[in-house]
């Protein structure tokens, strides 16, 4: 192995040299590589007598000394990030393309991905950053080759750049942002004292212990919340339900700005009966406040799922009223990028209304913002809009 590494943060030693990952819950336990290179020394100690030990490191690793996620590596003993620094993309982005339309609505952020994820979720739009997991999980004879094509950056240089283009803040995106948790912390450390607001998009599959790292550096949360059914979350993302449930009400409980989305996939999360669940533990558990965005899917962008159908208006406008009826008093709808939305309901779900007087208080078309709210309340009633500017 020839790339440089960084030190995972969030995981123990157990006996032999094995590292047990604390990071998310799906605890992997990572066996050291170490073990792997004496075994191919004795067996081939000729041939590889004059070879450089990173060589037959790298022709010796194992899918048991990579993590899940395609982003830890255990050496002799040691957990690495060996995503650490290594950007796929950089952006400046609106909010609203998080989605976050409560939180510095027409605002910018600079928005970063790295590359893995601890999720398996065939319908990924970004699988060709997040299943690199899968990949070097799969192949790990790929993943110096992989990990090199990716650029190298330093928490300072995304700050300067922050600065430099004039953003409110940085986005930890694109990818799941936990698996980059290493690099997101030193980021989010130099933003707040550039006075730059910190942003998290994520799958909400984190561990307490990691949650305690990002929480007092994290001014919002986007949570993708892809269904109510355990069923779903096992079968479809290789993981459970239950942390997220929990992460959400533990961001919720530490006052930290939360909006959710959901991504419509038809037959699979657009059930009446899932959504409804969705938009009853959103308003009831954590606050009818909270915003959800209901995202259509377009399965010819998906890792897996081409040849599935995408989400038409209408799923998109059932879902919408679900969200209404269940007491949710900011709801949205949007397709995932191509498709305009023409018509219907669905033409003004993009929009915040005051949940009191109904009078249009900012008005979005595409990524086009303007506002009518009077520093987050109705122009009209005085309504209070939950919104968060960059000064509050
Ligand atoms: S998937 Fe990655 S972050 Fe999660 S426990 Fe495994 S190695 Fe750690
Ligand atoms: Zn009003």
């Amino acid at each position: 192995m020839s790339i440089s590494l960084h030190e995972a943060l969030l995981y123990s030693k157990g006996k032999s040299g094995v590292c047990h990952c604390e990071l998310c819950p799906r605890n992997c336990v990572i066996l050291p590589y170490a073990k792997h290179v004496e075994t191919h020394r004795n067996i081939k100690h000729v041939e590889t007598q004059n070879s450089r030990v990173e060589t037959h490191c790298k022709a010796s690793l194992h899918k048991e000394n990579i993590g899940f996620c395609g982003t830890r590596v255990n050496i002799e003993g040691k957990l690495y990030a060996i995503n650490y620094g290594r950007i796929t993309s950089l952006a400046v982005d609106p909010s609203e393309k998080k989605p976050l339309y409560h939180f510095l609505p027409g605002g910018k952020l600079l928005s970063l991905g790295s590359f893995g994820c601890n999720l398996r979720c065939p319908n990924c739009h970004n699988w060709e950053i997040s299943q690199t997991s899968s990949l070097i999980h799969s192949r790990p004879e790929v993943l110096d080759s992989l990990v090199e094509n990716f650029s190298e950056i330093s928490p300072a240089e995304v700050v300067s750049q922050a600065v430099t283009y004039d953003c409110s803040g940085i986005a930890y995106t694109y990818n799941e942002p936990t698996v980059f948790v290493e690099f997101a912390l030193e980021v989010m450390k130099l933003a707040k004292k550039a006075k730059l607001k910190n942003v998290w998009v994520t799958n909400g599959f984190f561990s307490e212990s990691a949650f305690e790292r990002i929480a007092p550096l994290v001014d919002a949360f986007n949570v993708d919340l892809k269904s109510y059914d355990q069923h779903f979350y096992q079968s479809h993302c290789k993981a459970s339900i239950v942390p997220i449930i929990n992460n959400l009400k533990n961001i919720k409980k530490a006052g930290i700005h939360l909006e959710i989305t959901t991504l419509l996939i038809p037959g699979l999360t657009d059930k009446k009966n899932i959504l409804r669940g969705i938009a009853a533990f959103i308003s009831r558990q954590l606050s009818p406040n909270v915003p959800w965005h209901l995202i259509g899917f377009y399965s010819p962008i998906s890792w897996q799922m081409q040849d599935w159908e995408s989400s038409n208006e209408k799923d998109l406008e059932t879902a919408y009223k679900i969200g209404k009826e269940e007491g949710l008093r900011f709801v949205y709808a949007s397709y995932s990028g191509q498709s305009e939305i023409t018509g219907g309901v669905i033409s003004k779900a993009a929009n915040t209304y005051c949940p009191n007087c109904g009078e249009l208080n900012i008005e979005r078309l595409g990524y086009e913002v303007e506002r009518f709210d009077e520093n987050g309340t109705c122009f009209k009633c005085g309504q209070k809009l939950f919104i968060l500017d960059k000064d509050l």
